[in-house]
């Protein structure tokens, strides 16, 4: 029998890493707890910092899975064991699936934004997260309103669950900014008379052309990014939101009314990604992401003899970085496999 491999996470970690190992000759499960592969990708419209359409990174990532991947989708783990030489994963329903590595990319849950109370998401209507945003572009020709307008000022709001003690969270999510800046430039593209403001801690553009972005969206767009922290915001009666800012260049207090506020929400470890640390004994790190067994030259391994780690399983990173590390995850389990 040749040697195989389980993949938890259908994301795009899992798909890349499937199509890679699959490519050299081992078998692959692909194990997905929801009814459908590509994870976060799926509900996202446009990615940055090209805008290229999120479809074709999936198409890319489908075409990948050739006929040594068997996939399961709505899969649901009760137990992992393992012996000296083979992982057992126990399903639901009692079935064990066998295999001789094992690679987690159960990747990440985005912050709940309702955990912040004074920023109103779930209470008031027009306060939407970026994902909520980003449906909104992948559903509908334009930007509206819960009353079904276009909004003449939309506000986003940076490191929302992020680099914030009171959250829990102090590491930064990487991402938000540049989802941030180009989901402003999408609302101009589409709507060139909304004002658009931007109330940011620090804005982190730290990969290539992210900066561009950010000059594109200043000189091009006339988007306006403020320096300050959100304290609250509360909604009038037409529906618009006040929000209440402290400007933290000048040390003066802002209030300003949007039609529109967009959260910008963090990354979080996800939550099955604990379970299954649990089950395998491995220890996240203080921000609570799995950590590989050496930062620097061992990033896929963990301290568990043929367990893997891939993707942002291990924190917050880009499309492009998750498909590096689902490569480099590949190449270490085929190694290992070899041995
Ligand atoms: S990327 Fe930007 S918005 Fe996201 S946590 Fe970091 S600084 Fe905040």
């Amino acid at each position: 029998m040749g040697k195989s491999v389980i993949i938890i996470g259908g994301g795009i970690a899992g798909m890349e890493a499937a199509a890679r190992i699959a490519a050299m000759g081992k078998e692959v499960i692909l194990l997905e707890k929801s009814d459908q592969l590509g994870g976060h990708l799926r509900k996202w419209d446009r990615l940055f910092p090209t805008r290229r359409k999120s479809d074709e990174v999936f198409e890319y990532l489908s075409n990948g899975l050739n006929d040594k991947v068997t996939i399961r989708l709505n899969i649901k783990i009760n137990k992992i064991k393992k012996d000296d030489r083979h992982f057992f994963v126990i399903l639901e329903d009692g079935e064990s699936l066998k295999s001789d590595a094992l690679l987690l990319t159960t990747g990440y849950d985005l912050f709940e934004a309702g955990k912040k109370e004074e920023y109103g998401y779930g209470i008031y209507d027009n306060v939407i997260t970026s994902a909520d945003l980003e449906a909104m572009f992948r559903n509908s020709a334009e930007i509206k309103t819960s009353g079904n307008q276009k909004p003449r000022r939309v506000g986003f709001v940076h490191c929302v669950g992020s680099r914030d003690e009171k959250a829990g969270h102090l590491y930064c999510s990487k991402v938000c900014c540049v989802t941030g800046v180009k989901q402003a430039i999408e609302i101009k593209e589409k709507q060139p008379d909304t004002e658009i403001f931007c109330f940011y801690m620090d804005l982190r553009m730290f990969d290539r052309y992210f900066e561009d972005l950010y000059y594109e969206a200043q000189q091009k767009w006339g988007i306006q990014f403020i320096r300050g922290r959100l304290s609250e915001s509360c909604e009038n009666p037409d529906h618009s939101i006040l929000v209440k800012v402290e400007d933290t260049l000048t040390g003066r207090p802002l209030k300003m009314t949007v039609d529109l506020l967009v959260l910008l929400s963090g990354f979080v470890p996800s939550s099955d990604t604990n379970k299954l640390a649990d089950m395998l004994g491995l220890l996240p790190g203080s921000d609570g992401f799995l950590t590989p067994v050496d930062e620097h030259f061992r990033t896929n391994e963990t301290q568990v003899d043929g367990l893997f780690l891939a993707g942002t399983v291990k924190g917050p990173a880009t499309i492009e970085n998750t498909i590096t590390d689902a490569r480099s995850a590949a190449i270490s389990i085929i190694k290992y496999l070899e041995k």
